[in-house]
């Protein structure tokens, strides 16, 4: 059965009785079922066909919510209540969700169905979703890649068709660079934008959930829905949601806006293909009328030692949670409660986590705090300024997502610097809390898919819809 493009076409297609909810969900389970190999889902629920049945009859009674006719998956990492919430670890490997996260209540308040939870790298942490207690997920456009990480499983659900869009999280990149990989979209919002309740944290300061999607209106519709304020959250923001559906609808004058080209970026470590391939889109949107305008970015040198330092503090102290006392693996044998401590952690935790708790708590300890945490902090500080600046002289920044193309699956594995440096153009996002969304551009000569990276103004998530808009028409136009 063929899918039509978009939940809101599903939608009227139900109200024309062309077909049921049950029959899109039947498609999807069947094909969740054929693709098995590509180990996107940790787990189907089984009540959505009833729940397809329930949200159908509202559609025809002229009842149901804004998101009726919409089917998503969600990362192991955001709760459902009731239902396995893993984060890919062992060391929650039995665990269930005891409440729902804010973004997934508000989802099934407006009537959109959540098909099952999709794999990632432990804890969020990883590029290739190869730190992962379920085992790798595979890049569904060459089955010997990796999908790029945390969110694979996210992103694969939705580039195979699997279900129509995905909550994924980003910490550093998690979404832009598995959408990159996948040639599908992704949007990371600012920081505060999308209430953290019920997210399970990596690093706080950083953490935020975000939507990967094929329809640009589909992303649109879902972040109207779950953005704002949650009392649930303090950090939270107040400030109103915007029309984003209706942003689309607008008209672009190109003539009214800068885009600022970030000369950092466009150097060494960049794949020629991607490079040649955004500075051809950059030519369209000149010659369309656009004002782009080369900027710089000094800091960006230090964005990987001070993402993965400060993200790594973070989490060692997040993580101090699953000590085997509260809830989750508890390793039995010990016979002391340090050593089931130690016992209950070192089984259960991946290398990679290990690693950054080692890396986390070695910069927090009180010989190495001031010249590696305090530091941090003010890097920190000095690439936000730098993004401040910047945008004080254009209105949207342009990059590539990502500086190569999808890697081979255990070809960095062994290699964590390099595995890190992939999160080289997303991970100051993060770092400066601000919103960031990746596009599809293209495909290289292996006709494997890369993004470009649109980065706006704190809040400013309508301008990106703006910029999605504009973007996948230059790319379209010929
Ligand atoms: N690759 C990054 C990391 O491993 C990003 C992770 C994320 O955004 N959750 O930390």
């Amino acid at each position: 059965m063929q899918i039509p493009a978009g939940f809101y076409q599903v939608k009227k297609d139900i109200e024309s009785h062309k077909y049921s909810l049950r029959d899109i969900m039947n498609e999807y389970l069947s094909r969740i079922e054929s693709n098995k190999d590509l180990n996107a889902f940790t787990c189907v629920f089984e009540d959505v066909t009833s729940r397809a049945d329930e949200v159908n009859e509202k559609i025809l009674n002229g009842s149901s919510g804004k998101l009726a006719g919409l089917i998503c998956s969600v990362k192991d990492v955001i709760s459902i209540k009731g239902k396995p919430l893993t984060c890919s670890s062992g060391i929650l490997s039995d665990f269930k969700a005891l409440y729902s996260a804010t973004a997934v209540e508000r989802l099934e308040n407006e009537d959109a169905i959540i098909i099952g939870k999709v794999n990632c790298d432990e804890f969020a942490m990883g590029s290739s979703n190869e730190n992962s207690f379920h085992g790798p997920v595979l890049n569904p456009i060459d089955k010997t890649r990796v999908p790029g990480g945390s969110s694979g499983g996210s992103a694969v659900s939705v580039a195979a068709d699997l279900c129509m869009i995905s909550l994924g999280s980003e910490t550093g990149g998690s979404i832009r660079q598995p959408a990159s990989y996948c040639g599908i979209t992704g949007l990371k919002v600012s920081y505060g934008r999308i209430s953290r309740f019920g997210l399970t944290a990596f690093a706080s300061s950083f953490d935020s959930i975000g939507v990967f999607g094929k329809e640009i209106s589909d992303i649109a519709s879902v972040l109207e829905v779950i953005a704002g304020y949650d009392e649930n959250d303090s950090t939270s923001s107040e400030i109103p949601v915007d029309r984003y559906c209706s942003i689309l609808e607008e008209d672009i004058n190109t003539e009214t806006f800068t885009i600022g080209i970030v000369d950092e970026y466009f150097s060494e470590g960049l794949n020629p293909e991607i490079k040649a391939g955004l500075n051809s889109l950059i030519e369209k949107l000149r010659a369309a009328g656009v004002k782009i305008k080369s900027v710089s970015l000094p800091y960006s040198k230090y964005v990987i030692q001070t993402y993965y330092i400060l993200t790594s503090a973070e989490a060692s102290s997040n993580l101090a949670r699953y000590d085997g006392v509260r809830y989750g693996l508890r390793e039995v044998n010990s016979t002391n409660l340090e050593e089931m401590y130690v016992n209950t952690r070192s089984e259960g935790f991946g290398t990679e986590v290990k690693r950054r708790i080692m890396l986390g708590t070695y910069v927090l300890s009180s010989g190495y705090y001031d010249a590696y945490y305090r530091k941090a902090q003010k890097v920190r500080r000095l690439i936000k300024s730098d993004f401040d600046r910047v945008f004080h002289e254009v209105d949207y920044i342009l990059s590539p997502t990502t500086p190569t193309t999808a890697f081979k699956l255990k070809e960095k594995i062994d290699d964590p610097l390099s595995m890190y440096l992939n999160d080289i153009y997303t991970a100051s996002i993060n770092l400066a809390g601000i919103p960031a969304i990746s596009i599809p551009a293209g495909y290289d000569s292996n006709g494997l898919p890369y993004g470009v990276q649109v980065i706006g103004k704190k809040f400013d998530e309508s301008g990106l819809f703006k910029m999605h808009k504009l973007i996948s028409n230059t790319i379209n136009s010929n």
